[in-house]
C-alpha cells in the first residue's frame, strides 16, 4: 500500500494584487492579500487520493507558510487527506525556492516511509515551478514533472515501481519510475473532488497550536483535533539554509501588469510580420 506525501501552498490571490502587496524589503505582505489554495496543488492532492482509492495507503499533506496556511490544510482534510502538517517558523520567512525546497525536503524526510511525493507543477505567485524538482534533488529521488496519470503502481523483482503518463507539450510519454519518486502534477491531470460532508463535520474544528490559546493545546490533542505544527527545529533544519539567510534570490518588486491599447501591436501572420516581430523583441533585449 503506497504512502503519499503532498506539498501544498497557500498563495495570494494574484487576480487581486493591491499596492501594499509588497514590503519595502521585497518580501510579500501576505497578511493583506486574500489567499487561496494554489490551483495545481488541488490536482496534486487529487492524484494522491485517487492512488489511495486504488491501492490503499495514507495521504499526508505538508504546507510551509504563516499560521494562516492552516486553512488550506483543513481544506485537504475535508477532501480526504489522512494527516496534515504545517511547517511554520518566522526564521523561514522570505525563503526563495532553494530554501523552500530544502525545508520541504527536511519535512518529507522527517515524515519518512513514503513512496510518492506529489507537488503542483507551479505556484501562481512565485511562478517558478522550481520547488518540486529541487525537492526531489535534495531527497535524492527520481522526479517526473507534468504528470497526467499514474497508470500503475506495482512491485517488480522486490522493488516498487510506478508506470506513469506525463505531458510533453505536443503529446505525452509513458515512463516507469522506481519509487520513492516525486511527481509534479498539472491541472489537466484530473478533476479535484469536493469536500465530503462527513470529513467536514469531522475536521471543521481542527486547529493548529498557533490558532488556539496555549492552555487548550493538550485538550485539542486529546480530542484528536490538533493539526500538527512543526518548526524548523522539529525537522532538524540547518538554519543557514532557511529564510532570508538561505535564499540567494531576492524578489525586487512585484506589480500588476495591465495591458493598454498602446501596449500591444497587431502582427500580421506573414513571414515578414513574424520576422519584424522577432527583430523587434531581439532589439529590445526581451530574448
Ligand atoms: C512574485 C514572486 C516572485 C518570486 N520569484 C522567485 C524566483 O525567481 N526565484 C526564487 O527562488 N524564488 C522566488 N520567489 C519566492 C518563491 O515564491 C518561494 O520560494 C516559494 O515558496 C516557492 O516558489 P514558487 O512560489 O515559485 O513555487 P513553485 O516552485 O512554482 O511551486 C511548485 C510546487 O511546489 C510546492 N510548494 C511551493 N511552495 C510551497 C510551500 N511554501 N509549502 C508547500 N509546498 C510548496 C507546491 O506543490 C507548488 O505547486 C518569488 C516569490 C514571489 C511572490
Amino acid at each position: 500500500m503506497p504512502n503519499s506525501i503532498v506539498l501544498v501552498k497557500q498563495v495570494p490571490d494574484t487576480s487581486n494584487v493591491t499596492s501594499d502587496a509588497m514590503r519595502e524589503d521585497g518580501t510579500v505582505n501576505r497578511g493583506v492579500l486574500p489567499t487561496i489554495f494554489n490551483p495545481e496543488d488541488l490536482h496534486a492532492l487529487e492524484a494522491a487520493l485517487e492512488l489511495k482509492g486504488r491501492y490503499g495507503g495514507t495521504v499526508t499533506v505538508v504546507s510551509m507558510g504563516p499560521p494562516k496556511a492552516a486553512d488550506v490544510l483543513r481544506d485537504t482534510l475535508y477532501r480526504g487527506a489522512d494527516r496534515a502538517i504545517l511547517i511554520t517558523d518566522r526564521r523561514a520567512a522570505a525563503s526563495d525556492t532553494l530554501a523552500t525546497s530544502y525545508i520541504l525536503s527536511q519535512a518529507v524526510r522527517t515524515i519518512g516511509n513514503y513512496d510518492f511525493v506529489f507537488a503542483g507543477r507551479q505556484a501562481i505567485d512565485g511562478d517558478t515551478a522550481q520547488t518540486g524538482p529541487q525537492c526531489a534533488e535534495k531527497l535524492g529521488i527520481p522526479q517526473v514533472t507534468y504528470l497526467l496519470e499514474i497508470i500503475e503502481a506495482a512491485e517488480v523483482d522486490g522493488e516498487q515501481f510506478a508506470t506513469v503518463k506525463r505531458d510533453v507539450g505536443n503529446g505525452w510519454e509513458i515512463l516507469r519510475v522506481k519509487l520513492p519518486a516525486l511527481f509534479t502534477v498539472i491541472e489537466t491531470a484530473n478533476t479535484p473532488r469536493y469536500w465530503s460532508v462527513k470529513n467536514m463535520m469531522r475536521h471543521k474544528n481542527d486547529r493548529t497550536a498557533a490558532e488556539i490559546p496555549a492552555e487548550q493545546v493538550e485538550a485539542y490533542k486529546k480530542a484528536g483535533r490538533l493539526i500538527e505544527q512543526w518548526s524548523l527545529d522539529d525537522i532538524n533544519a540547518d538554519l543557514n539554509r532557511c529564510g532570508n539567510i538561505g535564499s540567494p534570490t531576492k524578489v525586487f518588486r512585484v506589480q500588476s501588469v495591465v495591458l493598454t491599447k498602446e501596449g500591444y501591436t497587431d502582427v500580421p501572420p506573414t513571414q515578414e510580420g513574424i520576422s519584424n516581430l522577432i527583430r523587434e523583441i531581439v532589439s529590445i533585449k526581451t530574448i
